[in-house]
Parts: C-alpha cells; sequence; structure tokens
C-alpha cells in the first residue's frame, strides 16, 4: 500500500476541544506508527465563526500535546477558488447542473410533499433541463446524486453502514454567489492533500455518505473512513463544560504532562489489551482500527490523574524540568531564577514520584523554592521545641564536615538520634520544619542532598534560632 496520510481538520470558531486533540492523536499514532504523514487542515470556511485566535489555540494545543504534523497547516479558505474548480468540472462534465429554483419555490415544494406525504428532500426540475432553457437568473450547483441504490460506507470502527441513496438530494457544490459550500471543500482538500485515511468523529458519518458523492463523479479514490465515538462524561452524557474543562489548554494549566495527556487520550476509546501505561513508541507500534471501541468513551478524571502521575515519575529529569517551567509560564507563576530553577532539576528525583499533576510537584518541591528567612507553617512551628533545639545543637557543627553523601548523612542523624535517645522520627521532625518550614516534605536526608551543606546549615541555624520552650 502506498503511504498512509491522515489529517487533523479542525474549524477554529473557539477553543481546542478534547474530542479534537484525541482525533489529532488518533491520526497522528495511525500515520506516524506506519512511517506515514499527519497534517494539520484549519477549516476556516465559515468566515463569521473562524477567528484567528482559534486558529492560534488549535496551532498551541497541537504544540503542546507534541503532535507535529509535517508541513505548513493548510487554510481551506484559501483554497476556495479550487474548490470552486471542482464543482465547475462536475458542471462540464454534466454531473452537476445550474439549479435556478428560489427559496419560496423549494419551501413549495417541500410544503406540497410533507401535504402528500412524500419525502420532502428537494428535487430540482432543473436536473435535467436544457441549458438553452435556463433563465438569465442568479443559480446554485448542485450535484447529481445516483437516483437508485444504496451507498455503502465501509467504516473501520462502524463497519459498513448503508444508506439509500433516495436518501440524498443533489446537494449544492456552489452557493448563488459562487462560493463553495464546506462538503466539497473537505473533499476537495482530503483529495488534493492526498489524504488516505479520514479518522474522526462519528458526527461526520452521515456526512461521509455526500462527500463519497463527490469522489465518486470525480472518479478518484475513496479514502478508509474511521469514525470515533463521541467522548461523554463520567454521567454518560456528552462531554460539556458541566462535567469540568473540555478545553484543552484548561489541561495544560492544571498540569498535566503532555505524554501523560497522550496516554489518557489513547485510552478514551482505544485501548491494546489490558494495557493502561505506555509510551508514544508502543502506542504508535499498537495503534489500530481494530482496538478502537464502537461505543462511546467515558471520560474518566481519575484514570487520567493516575497515568498522569505515572508518566511525570517516569519522565527524564531534564525534559521533566523544562516542561514544569513551560507550565509554570502558562500557569501565570512567577519566573525561576536560574539557579532556583537548576535546584529543582536537582530535586526532581525526589519529589517526582507521586505527584499526579505538576502542581503536586511543586508543592512537594517547595522546600527548593523558598528562599531564606523561610516562613515557618504552624504545624513545622510546633517540632522547634527545647528538644528540638538542642537536637539541632548538636547536629549543626557537624554537618559542616561529615561528607556530603546519602550514606554519611543518615548515619550522622542516627548517631544524633542515638545521643538524644529518641527515634529518627523525632529529629526528622524539626529537621523538616528548619529545612522546608512545612511538615510534610520529602525524606530529610534528600533535602540536605539537593540543598547543599552551605544552605541546609544556614536554615538549622535559622530555625534553632526560632526554637521555643
Ligand atoms: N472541521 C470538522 C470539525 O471540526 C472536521 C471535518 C472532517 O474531519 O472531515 O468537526
Amino acid at each position: 500500500m502506498s503511504q498512509v496520510v491522515t489529517r487533523i481538520a479542525p474549524s477554529p470558531t473557539g477553543y481546542m476541544h478534547i474530542g479534537t486533540a484525541r482525533t489529532a492523536l488518533f491520526n497522528w499514532l495511525y500515520a506516524r506508527g506506519r512511517g506515514g504523514k499527519f497534517l494539520l487542515r484549519i477549516e476556516d470556511t465559515d468566515r463569521e465563526r473562524s477567528t484567528p485566535e482559534a486558529t492560534d489555540a488549535i496551532l498551541r494545543g497541537m504544540e503542546w500535546l507534541g503532535l507535529d504534523y509535517d508541513g505548513e497547516a493548510v487554510s481551506q479558505f484559501e483554497r476556495a477558488d479550487r474548490h470552486a474548480e471542482v464543482a465547475h468540472h462536475l458542471l462540464s462534465e454534466g454531473k452537476a447542473y445550474k439549479c435556478f429554483s428560489t427559496q419560496a419555490e423549494i419551501q413549495e415544494f417541500r410544503d406540497a410533499a410533507r401535504a402528500e406525504g412524500r419525502s420532502t428532500l428537494f428535487q430540482s426540475p432543473w436536473r435535467d433541463a436544457d441549458p438553452n432553457t435556463h433563465p438569465d437568473a442568479p443559480y446554485v450547483v448542485r450535484i447529481k446524486s445516483p437516483e437508485t441504490g444504496v451507498t455503502v460506507i465501509q467504516d473501520q470502527v462502524q463497519g459498513d453502514v448503508t444508506i439509500k441513496n433516495d436518501q440524498l438530494d443533489d446537494m449544492v457544490l456552489l452557493r448563488s454567489d459562487g462560493t463553495p459550500v464546506y462538503m466539497l471543500a473537505v473533499v476537495v482538500d482530503d483529495y488534493d492533500m492526498g489524504i488516505t485515511h479520514v479518522i474522526r468523529g462519528d458526527d461526520h458519518l452521515n456526512n461521509a455518505a455526500r462527500q463519497m458523492m463527490i469522489y465518486n463523479a470525480m472518479g478518484w479514490a475513496l479514502p478508509v473512513y474511521a469514525h470515533l465515538p463521541l467522548i461523554l462524561g463520567e454521567d454518560g452524557k456528552k462531554l460539556s463544560k458541566r462535567h469540568g474543562a473540555t478545553s484543552v489548554e484548561d489541561y495544560q494549566t492544571m498540569g498535566y504532562p503532555a505524554a501523560g495527556m497522550r496516554n489518557y487520550l489513547a485510552r478514551l476509546g482505544w485501548s491494546h489489551g489490558d494495557d493502561e501505561f505506555f509510551t508514544d513508541e508502543q502506542s504508535k507500534e499498537w495503534f489500530d482500527f481494530c482496538g478502537i471501541n464502537k461505543s462511546a468513551a467515558r471520560f474518566d478524571f481519575k484514570k487520567l490523574q493516575n497515568l498522569s502521575g505515572q508518566h511525570i515519575a517516569a519522565a527524564d529529569d531534564a525534559a521533566l524540568l523544562q516542561e514544569i517551567l513551560a507550565y509554570r509560564e502558562k500557569s501565570d507563576m512567577a519566573h525561576l531564577a536560574d539557579e532556583v530553577a537548576a535546584g529543582l532539576g536537582r530535586a526532581l528525583y525526589c519529589v517526582k514520584d507521586r505527584a499526579k499533576t505538576f502542581g503536586e510537584l511543586l508543592d512537594k518541591a517547595r522546600f527548593i523554592l523558598v528562599q531564606r528567612p523561610l516562613e515557618i507553617e504552624e504545624k513545622a512551628q510546633n517540632q522547634l521545641n527545647s528538644v528540638s533545639h538542642s537536637i539541632l545543637e548538636t547536629l549543626t557543627p557537624q554537618l559542616h564536615n561529615v561528607s556530603w553523601s546519602r550514606e554519611a548523612l543518615e548515619a550522622l542523624v542516627n548517631q544524633v538520634a542515638e545521643a538524644h535517645e529518641v527515634g529518627f522520627g523525632k529529629v526528622a521532625g524539626p529537621l523538616r520544619a528548619a529545612l522546608a518550614g512545612q511538615s510534610v516534605t520529602p525524606s530529610v536526608i534528600d533535602m540536605m542532598l539537593v540543598l547543599g551543606r552551605d544552605e541546609s546549615v544556614a536554615r538549622l541555624n535559622d530555625a534553632k534560632a526560632q526554637c521555643h520552650d
């Protein structure tokens, strides 16, 4: 088979919906897993609803999700002349015709059909009219749809979907002002872009039958169709804002890593055995139409969080740091000075294991983000009493000489605990308070290793001064 070429063709009429992201991902996986191409087309033919801001949101969403596309994004609107050219070609071939019926006449036809209990699909009297009888009046161009037989959409997800041709009217291709309709634009663009597989939401399934009519009239080979079931909210109703965020950008500001999002969206309506957590390499290799569910998928926030946490834990530290810094910027958090960002990078190994989002990770990494003198939370403050004072008094001088390694620091803290006849935990409390100003933190040894000798000693000295009776 020739090279696979897929596309995502969003309409830029608002934010980027999570359903669009999933469709984009499925197209990306299908193409990338087969050495194919994945293209982006902005369907901006509806001039009233399309905005440049919405296009930007799509481009940003694709970039964040790491769904790289080949070449430049194509603007559908800019190709309007080409769409019209195809309609004129069909006209010259006798596969389309000029229809001069007015809106009033069409309405009259429908009313009469309804009254007589016939199909209200408009049948134009101009379909087979002799061009010599054409008036000098505005007209639309309609395609001659087959009058009998059936159209079978061989859908890779839904199976064969059969539509009776007498249920398809002679669709308008060009409006009376000469502008092409959306349905024509999609087919011409898909053909010109060499799209081999059309993977999209099943709200377009009915369009496929009409679009096939244009392919057939032009003698073009049909693409393979795969129509994806909807995404529902947890309550089984169509996913909407009521269920929580529906915009891709919202998930970015909620602090989910792109890899976790890709993993979750891939699982939303597609499965590979019992696999839940997987890498891009795996999903590219595994993704196929046979794994797509026929029924609608339900959005499950718990599962998203779970996968997100696993991807944060599995991430490479350098890449993770960059992603967290981008998240901070996106969420309007303060810019981190270079040395603080470097500290955060050093801290990742001990904070990334149990964070479901970047926000949670940053909470755990607070000890490296704060500056002396630390603000000490009330609960941590309670740890700083006279016993703590004596523990810090014994420990601090020894920190100057100890070798700054996990083993040596552990041995030292244990030794101080023994000298005070208390357990490790009793020492850890005041150390947490001193090193982080908090009572829930990564392990004290990890914090000391990340903070380094000078900063650790300075924080312990600060805390010593704050101990109360
Ligand atoms: N522009 C359509 C949409 O945003 C997609 C059309 C298609 O994929 O064929 O729903």
